[in-house]
């Protein structure tokens, strides 16, 4: 049988996420009746027709799986619908890892005596039918949503910091749906398999930021030799208006050159932003340096720059007012994908830490903890600093814990490209016999499979289940103090405050 899932309308949204989850996906059509050997789980977006549900029944009823989502209306259920600004997951349910998300949004949630709850946290819950979930979300919405506002992350002490990012946990959104999708064919007795998120199959990436402003030529060199001594390949984002110091990072060995910005704003408008960005570019040219890579000043996105980046025909760029701590994807605006891909990253940086009174120690202890946290969940480390801001020893300490805990590096170019290979494959998945069999054309990328008994990451082929040794599905709980995050602080007042006066500054 197919592991495939169907959904019943194509939305960006949806297509953004299945494709970083990296699932075989395609739309199917409710005009006939749809059988489960075809499809492992679908995906119901819209309301459908009575003769359009009875075919949904008659899925469910033969075996199959079904997520409801979005704007999807379940037979004789009520919703009722909500303001939330976040919801945060319950320990010991199939979601727990998930903790705060935050949505600034109105959820539905539904509402009748066959509703069993999964996590009432979450507002996730299935109806006594079949092997089904249906989430409180407009995924699509959600997903496509560019607002932006201060958010405080989590840290082991009382003071946060915070950083202006994403409104959304898109990230959050993501992991949801592809727990669901797990959820669901464990359910079904069947393995989940999905292109595997990282281009290793036993090891970690990691990948170091760095954006120059205001950055000195001894501050450039000192955080340059912290990276030639650990081997670290970082990815600079130029700020190319005090040229003087353009010709020093022209000589900087096994380190990638990118666009910061001329002038460090981020416009309104196409014009203002394209100029800028094409006299940085002319500016590095000069100096043989030829970006592919954009990172915005302040972290800020909006469509008008993504038209200029697709003018300037560059390949990748890196914005957590769009999206952090997520994988990689292509933008939706104006009707359309954008050709440049965008990168997410862990926002804060070490500035933030200091502006929120961190010590060196617990500065060091914020970025262990964020490491180990994404290897337990399998996801690159992405995270940036500002050479300007000094603490060389810290990052220093960062790369030792990276080379001598199973990472592996790589700038933002070699990622972006392995993403793009991984994004342009349509695999195949089919399950028979307790024989899995994977197509799609790639050497350098892997896949995940996961089973109600354990997980591999492994190479494409033909595989007997009942020979491999799985490895156990991690433990993963999230912290019980996580609300506090989001209770108001008179310093996100102040801090609103410092980032408009310092972006005036530059305008
Ligand atoms: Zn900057």
């Amino acid at each position: 049988m197919n592991l495939k899932i169907g959904i019943d309308n194509y939305k960006p949204g949806w297509e953004i996420i299945l494709k970083q989850i990296g699932v075989s996906f395609s739309q199917f059509s409710l005009s006939n009746n749809i059988s489960p050997e075809e499809y492992s789980v679908i995906i119901i977006t819209e309301p459908h027709t009575f003769e359009e549900n009875k075919i949904i029944e008659k899925f469910l009823n033969a075996g199959g799986a079904v997520l409801y989502s979005d704007n999807a209306v379940v037979n004789n259920v009520f919703y009722k619908f909500k303001k939330v600004q976040f919801l945060c997951s319950k320990q010991n349910t199939s979601f727990s890892q998930i903790g705060l998300v935050d949505i600034y949004s109105t959820i539905k949630i539904p509402n009748s005596k066959d509703i069993i709850t999964i996590d009432s946290g979450l507002s996730i819950s299935s109806i006594e039918h079949g092997v089904n979930l249906i989430l409180p979300f407009n995924i699509n919405e959600f997903i496509l949503n560019s607002n932006s506002r201060r958010k405080k992350f989590f840290a082991y002490r009382k003071e946060l910091p915070s950083e202006i990012v994403s409104e959304v946990s898109k990230g959050k959104l993501r992991k949801i749906v592809e727990l669901s999708l797990e959820y669901l064919h464990h359910k079904r007795d069947l393995p989940f398999v999905h292109l595997w998120h990282q281009p290793y199959i036993d090891k970690n990436l990691f990948i170091f930021r760095l954006d120059t402003d205001f950055c000195s030529k001894k501050d450039a060199d000192e955080m340059y030799e912290i990276c030639k001594k650990n081997d670290i390949s970082a990815t600079w984002f130029l700020d190319t208006e005090s040229e003087d110091k353009l010709n020093n990072y022209a000589t900087l060995g096994n380190q990638e050159m990118a666009i910061h910005c001329d002038k460090h704003y981020l416009y309104d408008n196409f014009d203002d932003n394209y100029n800028n960005i094409l006299k940085a570019d002319e500016k590095l040219k000069q100096w043989g340096i030829s970006a592919t890579g954009f990172a915005a000043p302040f972290g800020d996105w909006n469509c008008s720059l993504d038209n200029a980046l697709q003018k300037m025909e560059l390949t990748y760029s890196s914005e957590f007012a769009l999206d952090y701590d997520d994988l990689p994807f292509y933008p939706y605006c104006n009707n359309h994908f954008s050709k440049v891909m965008q990168i997410p990253i862990h926002p804060i940086s070490l500035g933030r830490l200091r502006r929120s009174h961190f010590n060196e120690n617990e500065m060091l202890q914020y970025y262990i903890d964020l490491i180990k946290r994404m290897v337990k969940i399998g996801e690159p480390v992405i995270i940036y600093h500002h050479p300007h801001h000094k603490h060389f020893d810290i990052f220093d300490k960062i790369f030792q814990y990276v080379n001598s805990n199973n990472f592996s590096n790589m700038n933002m170019r070699e990622f972006s490209k392995w993403w793009e290979e991984r994004y342009k494959l349509k695999p195949e998945f089919q399950y028979f016999d307790d024989k899995l069999s994977i197509k799609y054309d790639s050497k350098n990328v892997f896949i995940k499979i996961s089973t109600k008994k354990g997980y591999i990451i492994s190479l494409k082929g033909d595989i007997q289940m009942d020979k491999i040794k799985f490895n156990q599905h991690p433990e993963l709980v999230h912290k019980n103090d996580l609300k506090r995050i989001r209770k108001f602080h008179w310093r996100d007042i102040l801090y609103d405050h410092e980032s408009r006066r310092s972006k005036k500054a530059f305008k």
